[in-house]
């Protein structure tokens, strides 16, 4: 009978830290696991936590790349760890938790309140034109080709890897981020929003908003819903260049 090849023993090293307890340093932990079939980094996450530490901190929901909760920095990069599968790496991989956002602890960050923040600053929600809303009109027919660019810009998840993997929002307290700014591209072409361009160049007009953008591109490299971010970023700053926005 032909030898099954061996599974790789994966060496997993996690950054611990927990904000609360005052005897916490930061510190590298390395669990060794042995690789599975299909194994996702959240299974093998999954598998330390009942196997060998409960007090593992890190977050998940769906497991399907829809909620945008298990974001994290692996080797480096920010991506969702029910994403990524662990044959895809080498045998010794890097936990971190995302940058920018505030720590809960280990691998598990607040990005719920950086995005309210972002969210009330921008007001990504839809201003009516009538002032009553018919909730009746939000169905109202629209173009197949207009709801579809509405429908890809809509398609974020919220996962705040964009902003981890951007230079200014490490730079800039306030920066809206790649998510934000394609938040502001998805209203400005809905043709039931009310809002002119004025009034949405008015909330990313500076350097916390489109022109605080240095095109280092990583937001658009690791979306993990592949939204065009650059390209938004560019043809808002295009935009407002153009009507002398300064
Ligand atoms: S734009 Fe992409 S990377 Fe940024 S929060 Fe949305 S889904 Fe995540």
């Amino acid at each position: 009978m032909k030898n099954e090849p061996a599974n790789r023993k994966l060496k997993i090293s996690v950054l611990r830290f927990n904000p609360q307890d005052p005897e916490s340093v930061p510190r590298m932990q390395t669990y060794d696991i042995e690789e599975a079939e299909n194994m996702t980094l959240f299974i093998a996450l999954m598998e330390i936590r009942e196997k060998q530490d409960p007090s593992l901190q890190f977050d998940f929901v769906c497991r399907a790349g829809i909620c945008g909760s298990c974001g994290m920095m692996i080797n480096g990069r920010p991506t969702l760890a029910c994403r990524t599968l662990t044959k895809d790496l080498g045998t010794e991989i890097s936990l971190a938790p995302l940058p920018v956002f505030e720590l809960i602890g280990d691998l598990s960050v607040d990005t719920g309140k950086w995005m309210r923040g972002m969210s009330e600053r921008l007001e990504t929600w839809l201003h009516m034109k009538e002032r009553e809303p018919d909730l009746g009109r939000l169905e109202e027919r629209m173009e197949p080709e207009l709801a579809e660019k509405i429908y890809e810009l809509d398609r974020c998840i919220e996962c705040g890897c964009c902003v981890a993997g951007c230079g200014t929002a490490r730079m800039r307290e306030d920066f809206v981020g790649a998510v934000g700014l394609n938040k502001i591209a998805r209203f400005r072409i809905d043709p039931r929003d009310r809002r002119t361009d004025d009034d949405y160049y008015e909330l990313i007009g500076d350097d916390d908003g489109v022109f605080g953008c240095m095109s280092l591109i990583a937001c658009h490299d690791v979306c993990p819903k592949d939204l065009p971010l650059a390209t938004q970023i560019a043809f808002l700053r295009r935009k407002m260049v153009s009507v002398g926005w300064k």
